[in-house]
């Protein structure tokens, strides 16, 4: 039988994954939660099953409802189709992306080894903007490997 993880989420109070709006020190449990599931071995496979599920509320993999909701809306983002920008700008013809269209086309380019600076100039963006644009595509990335895994997991327990 194959050893299972302990969720590290365990034996803390549920409380503070499912803080009440109301409380004055709602951030401050949010926070702390957060911090209990970065220590977690769980979280990819959390936050994955949470998406699926749809959870509207509650801590789940570190991410609140409104940041998993971000997250997902990146991953529809990064399947955008975005051939012609991605073409446009590796030729180096000005081309101006659509706001929508974004964060695919900095994957894209990632991928196809554009340095930061390099996005930045043909973006006509800074280096910093290019770079969170960049991580949130990576979160996006991640977020959609571990949906898929969730789904495999819930397919094996059917
Ligand atoms: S990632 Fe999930 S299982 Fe792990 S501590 Fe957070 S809520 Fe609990």
């Amino acid at each position: 039988m194959m050893a299972t993880s302990r969720p590290a989420c365990q034996d803390a109070d549920p409380e503070l994954f499912f803080p009440d709006h109301e409380l004055q020190d709602h951030h401050d449990r949010v926070v702390s939660a957060k911090s209990v599931c970065s220590t977690c071995s769980l979280n990819v496979a959390c936050l994955g099953g949470a998406i699926l599920r749809r959870e509207t509320e509650g801590i789940w993999g570190g991410y609140t409802p409104a940041e998993r909701f971000a997250l997902l809306r990146d991953t529809r983002r990064l399947g955008r189709e975005v051939g012609f920008a991605v073409q446009q700008l590796d030729r180096g013809n000005p081309y101006r992306v659509r706001p929508d269209d974004l964060l695919a086309v900095v994957h894209r380019l990632s991928l196809r080894g554009w340095t930061t600076e390099r996005l930045s100039v043909a973006l006509g963006t800074t280096p910093k903007a290019v770079a969170k644009v960049h991580q949130r595509a990576r979160a996006a990335v991640a977020c959609l490997a571990a949906m898929k895994n969730a789904e495999v997991q819930l397919d094996m327990a059917a």
